[in-house]
């Protein structure tokens, strides 16, 4: 066993942890990487490494889209719609079953507390896979009353049907591995497609679990195919494989371009959900209490790194003084540890090459001029830790406020109007979310119709739901997951004409 592992860890965590390689699922079977390669996961709170993972690359990606057509053409083409719901609901079940953990495999892996992937993560997972087991049913299409123009008195049989696309691949980041992987994965199979996933680099683990619940629930092989490994090998050999439907990606700005390019030779269909640098917007009208709370963990939830952080809090002026120190206070009181133990409230980065990052831009935004009111440092120990950080007197220009940080830093700004407070919201290539706080409702809405954002939480903040659409504006990203939207972009729609003449 690579690790010593010193909290309270479940006996089955134990045992998942101490097989020698974690191997890649393709075609309903475990399997070394053809190369043989093999890559080290680690453990954010200690540094120290937890498992070995075989490393996926073109020819794994090779095999692995050969076994999901393959299941494509032979038993999942067959499952019933009745069957492809009980599928997903004994998978959700299963995920519930072991969410214990799944949760703890998580915090062992990505770092984050122990209370946020047990309450957060976990339950909004199976959650998810019940909205999509829901689906299948329902999928159908339409007859459509057509007259044709230059063919007078004709009469036709016009109908629609909507049909998997074959196989989608999904790459996804580390910020909520199991959470993503099912987030993608109950869509893709819901509508009847076959999916490769390809977890981050630095987080495979939940989502190699995960396929092992897939294979207990009893899909056929090759439907769902799992290839740990890294972007510019197995991701990029997904983002270009010609035989690869649809790509459903996750993750920067900058590899969604690249995503995008690689993506050019079969034209294959994209949806992107991509970073953000989201307003939080604290009018002095508001439930102060509330918005407070609203400020901190829109933030520091997940050590900052969602891509939905409210990275960019503006208060009104006459309230700013008060709410900047509350604030601040509130992240100088933050108990920062390893995630396994209940008592964190924050736990360390995902990576050191994150921790390095973020310190980064707490540097520039020190050199910049800003006022840093509290944090500002790494946290003790091995681990990957940042403190909570609060910085004041930021300009709109400043890298800061500019750049998506990915972490638990917060740039509050002062504003005078709502005008003023709209304007400089917008101020940014991406627009994924906004929150405003206000009592006043004709402001609330009128915020909320102004702000480029494809969600706009008023008086809440961080609130998701299976049914709701997700996905950005601007640079944010392409298309929406999640509700009815995502039946729309995982399936083709056929028109069939029958000639009744
Ligand atoms: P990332 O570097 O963009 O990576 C995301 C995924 O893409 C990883 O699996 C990565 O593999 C893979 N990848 C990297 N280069 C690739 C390439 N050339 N071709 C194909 N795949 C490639 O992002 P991250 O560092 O993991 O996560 C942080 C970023 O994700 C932030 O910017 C954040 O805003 C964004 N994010 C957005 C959302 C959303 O819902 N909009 C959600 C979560 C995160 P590796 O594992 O090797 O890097
Ligand atoms: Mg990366």
């Amino acid at each position: 066993m690579p690790a010593v592992l010193d909290n309270p860890v479940h006996p089955s965590v134990r045992e998942f942890l101490s097989r020698k390689i974690h191997k890649l699922l393709i075609g309903g079977e475990w399997r070394e990487a053809l190369s043989g390669k093999i890559f080290d996961t680690y453990n954010p709170a200690t540094g120290d490494v937890i498992a070995h993972v075989a490393e996926a690359n073109q020819s794994d990606v090779d095999l692995a889209v050969k076994s999901a057509q393959k299941a494509l053409e032979g038993p999942w083409s067959k499952a019933t719609p009745a069957e492809r719901e009980k599928l997903l609901w004994k998978l959700a079940d299963l995920v519930d079953k072991n969410a214990e953990e799944l949760a703890q495999l998580e915090t062992l892996n990505n770092g984050k507390p122990i209370r946020e992937s047990l309450k957060g993560d976990l339950p909004l997972a199976s959650s998810l896979m019940r909205y999509f087991a829901g689906w299948p049913t329902k999928i159908h299409g339409e007859t459509t009353p057509v007259s044709v123009p230059y063919a007078p008195g004709a009469r036709f049989l016009h109908y629609t049907v909507r049909e998997p696309l074959g196989v989608v691949g999904a790459i996804i980041p580390w910020n909520f591995p199991l959470l993503m992987a099912i987030e993608r994965l109950a869509p893709a199979l819901a509508c009847g497609n076959a999916f490769i996933l390809k977890p981050a680099e630095q987080t495979p683990l939940s989502a190699l679990r995960l396929g092992e619940l897939v294979l207990e629930a009893g899909f056929p092989a090759g439907v769902v195919n799992i290839l740990p490994g890294f972007g510019p090998g197995a991701g990029a050999a997904m983002a270009s494989h010609p035989e690869i439907d649809k790509i459903t990606f996750t993750g920067s700005t900058e590899v969604g371009r690249e995503i995008v390019k690689a993506s050019t030779g079969n034209l294959k269909r994209l949806s992107l959900e991509l970073g953000g640098k989201s307003p939080n917007i604290v009018f002095a009208d508001a439930d102060l209490d509330a918005a407070a709370k609203g400020m901190f963990m829109g933030i520091f939830y997940n050590q900052g790194q969602c891509c939905s952080a409210g990275s960019r809090v503006f208060v009104e002026r006459s309230k700013f003084d008060e709410m900047v120190s509350k604030l601040s206070e509130r992240a100088k009181t933050v108990r920062q540890g390893p995630g396994l133990d209940p008592k964190t409230q924050m736990g360390p980065l995902v990576s050191e090459e994150q921790k390095k990052r973020v310190l980064a831009y707490i540097d520039s935004g020190r050199k910049e001029g800003a006022k840093l009111l509290s944090g500002g440092a790494p946290g003790a120990g091995k681990g990957f830790f940042v403190e909570p950080t609060v910085f004041a007197d930021v300009k709109d220009e400043m890298k800061i406020a500019r750049e998506e940080i990915f972490g638990p830093v917060v740039c509050v700004m002062p504003f005078e109007s709502a005008d003023e407070a709209v304007r400089r919201a917008n101020l940014t290539r991406y627009g994924l979310v906004a929150g405003v706080w206000t009592k006043d409702v004709k402001k609330a809405h009128q915020m909320a119709a102004s702000i480029k954002a494809g969600t706009v939480w008023i008086n809440c903040y961080h609130f998701v739901d299976a049914a709701a659409p997700w996905g950005g504006y601007k640079e944010s990203g392409w298309g929406r997951e999640k509700g009815p939207y995502a039946i729309e972009h995982y399936t083709e729609l056929k028109s069939v004409w029958v000639d009744l003449n």
